[in-house]
């Protein structure tokens, strides 16, 4: 996401220990405790200014979420946006999908969500894609036994990768659309990204899926 640099972003997001954590390995296994409830856990991967996470958490009080993202200067807008609307089912860490495993124990996580994930084309950075085999290695390890993934983009390039990166894990798709918009009756909760690629008339591609231990 390209966003002009926060000067005060990490003044910011140290200031609020109770939204924002800053250690999330010292809180693995132990996640619920920072709840006010003991219910199931979604976590948001890449949640960009914090809208979806926000948005669904608001109309859904039975679940706690958890968003992670690694850019301060968009993380700040989403403490920003709990910290003017509070909700008791929202913690943000500032942290790096890269580490979640060391984040998250085992079967902690009951669902996943992956919006507009950077893209990363050139084939030499392909293992920074959210759905490279090894991001999905820890995914399949941090989710519960029937956890769910859903993947959102307007990429057709990561869409397609997706595809096959799930096929030669033995995935199991749920639900599939080439034009989510127009295909679904089902309330979309929208991204920032989301709104920006729908009002430009673009189609968004959607994924749902289970993994399973290999
Ligand atoms: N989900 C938002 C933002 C999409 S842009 C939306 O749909 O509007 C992708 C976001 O993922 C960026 O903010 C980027 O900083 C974040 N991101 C990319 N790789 C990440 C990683 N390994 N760990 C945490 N966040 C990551």
């Amino acid at each position: 996401m390209r966003l002009r640099k926060v000067k005060y972003a990490m003044a910011k997001i140290s200031s609020y220990p109770e939204l924002m954590i800053l250690d999330p390995e010292n809180h693995r296994g132990s996640w619920q405790s920072l709840f006010q409830k003991s219910q199931p856990i979604h976590l948001e991967i890449g949640i960009g200014k914090g809208k979806f996470i926000h948005e669904l958490a608001q109309s859904h009080p039975e679940i706690n979420f958890i968003g992670i993202e690694k850019y301060d200067s968009v993380i700040v807008r989403a403490l920003e946006r709990l910290i003017d609307s509070p909700l008791p089912n929202v913690i943000l860490i500032y942290g790096d999908a890269e580490k979640i495993t060391s984040y998250f124990e085992k079967g902690e996580i009951n669902h996943l969500y992956l919006n507009f994930s950077d893209p990363w084309p050139k084939n030499s950075h392909k293992k920074r894609r959210l759905t490279h085999p090894l991001f999905l290695e820890r995914y399949q390890s941090i989710l519960s036994k029937d956890g769910l993934v859903e993947f959102k983009t307007d990429n057709f390039g990561l869409f397609e990768y997706t595809m096959m990166t799930l096929v030669e894990s033995n995935a199991i798709f749920h639900e599939l659309s080439l034009n989510l918009h127009q295909q679904t009756d089902k309330e979309i909760v929208m991204t920032e990204f989301e709104t920006k690629f729908t009002q430009m008339g673009f189609p968004i591609y959607y994924i749902s899926f289970q993994l399973k231990e290999s």
